[in-house]
């Protein structure tokens, strides 16, 4: 069953397991479910295995059998009864792609399953209110067959009157130690295991995509060089470092990351220098840097952290902004270094 989506495969989560076995030990299918939760925490993953569970001809509990017909289209990703809504506008769902593709469609029968499945995969799209508005007679009085899994990132997109009429199911991060299984054999770019877990924060999928990254790996290296090194660098080794970042774009969230778990770490060996601290490996410097700058130093670099995130997401370049924390990093007082 290669390609199959199951709970079993499904990270943590227990809440998710519990309701769908509640709802199929007592057949109490919902016809209209709300998933949500941040990319990679497996929304989609969750919608496959219930259409494939729903659409199973020999389920167990939870368990589609992996063998019947239905699983075999599951597992192929072309089932005639669980159909993917689609859009016509690259960034958005309009009134048309609901109307065709949902609420039209939804009226003719299953073609050979007891049910037809829609999944709505809203991803960081946006649906209008008209095409929100258009799927309310539909979400309020569904053929018995009719069932509709829209997937979101943010339910406070959605209008009120969708989510009322929604069983809504949020997926949670799961433990560090999931997440360290779920990883296990898939760095394939000999980044460290424990910084890839601590920048996934729960999301199994958001691990998988670091795990497999060079860019990623390349930038957790040189971040972590450049915050063990960053009072002795030179302003050109400084600018070749703000150079390298910015030719992996994707990965500079994981940059700032890094920094803040370097600078939270200083903090807690300040605070005790026992302290469990994120980048154990590192413990030697951080414990050096801890000795060294006070508190409220350390604080300050913080929070500059953040507001270089804010310049970046303005208007201020990536070279000015970088050099504005470099600096703050650095401490000393110092202002400017190679912008004069
Ligand atoms: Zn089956």
């Amino acid at each position: 069953m290669n390609g199959m989506e199951t709970f079993e495969a499904l990270a943590g989560n227990p809440h998710i397991k519990d309701y769908f076995s509640r709802a199929f030990a007592g057949e109490k299918i919902p016809h209209a479910l709300l998933l949500t939760g941040e990319a990679g925490s497996g929304k989609t993953m969750v919608a496959r295995a219930f259409a494939a569970r729903l659409q199973c001809e020999h389920p167990q509990g939870l368990s589609a059998c992996g063998m019947c017909r239905s699983c075999k289209q599951m597992a192929s990703g072309n089932h005639p009864d669980v159909i993917t809504v689609e859009h016509e506008k690259p960034r958005s769902f309009g009134v048309e792609d609901i109307r065709g593709g949902l609420v039209n469609d939804m009226t003719i029968r299953p073609y050979a399953s007891r049910y037809k499945v829609y999944l709505l995969d809203l991803g960081d799209l946006t649906i209008t209110p008209e095409a929100q508005n258009a799927m309310l007679k539909t979400l309020e009085e569904p053929p018995s067959y009719g069932v509709l899994v829209i997937m979101t990132r943010n339910a406070e997109a959605l209008l009120d009157t969708i989510r009322s009429r929604c069983v809504q199911l949020g997926m949670q991060p799961v433990p560090d130690e999931t997440v360290r299984a779920m990883l296990a054999g898939k760095i394939t770019t000999g980044a460290d295991e424990d910084v890839i877990v601590s920048l996934a924060r729960g999301n199994v999928g958001r691990a998988l995509k670091l795990a497999a990254s060079e860019d990623v790996a390349e930038v957790i290296a040189e971040t972590l060089a450049a915050l063990k090194n960053i009072r002795r660098m030179r302003a050109d080794e400084m600018q070749a470092f703000t150079a390298g970042l910015k030719e992996k774009r994707d990965a500079v969230p994981e940059a700032f990351s890094i920094a803040r778990f370097w600078y939270r770490d200083c903090l807690c060996l300040k605070a005790d220098e026992n302290a469990p601290i994120v980048l154990e490996k590192e413990r030697r410097a951080i414990a050096a840097e801890a000795a060294e700058r006070p508190a409220a130093e350390l604080a300050g670099v913080f929070d500059a952290i953040g507001e270089a995130e804010a310049r970046l997401a303005g208007n201020v370049t990536f070279e000015v902004a970088m050099e504005v924390l470099l600096m703050a990093m650095r401490g000393r007082g110092e202002r400017t270094l190679w912008q004069k």
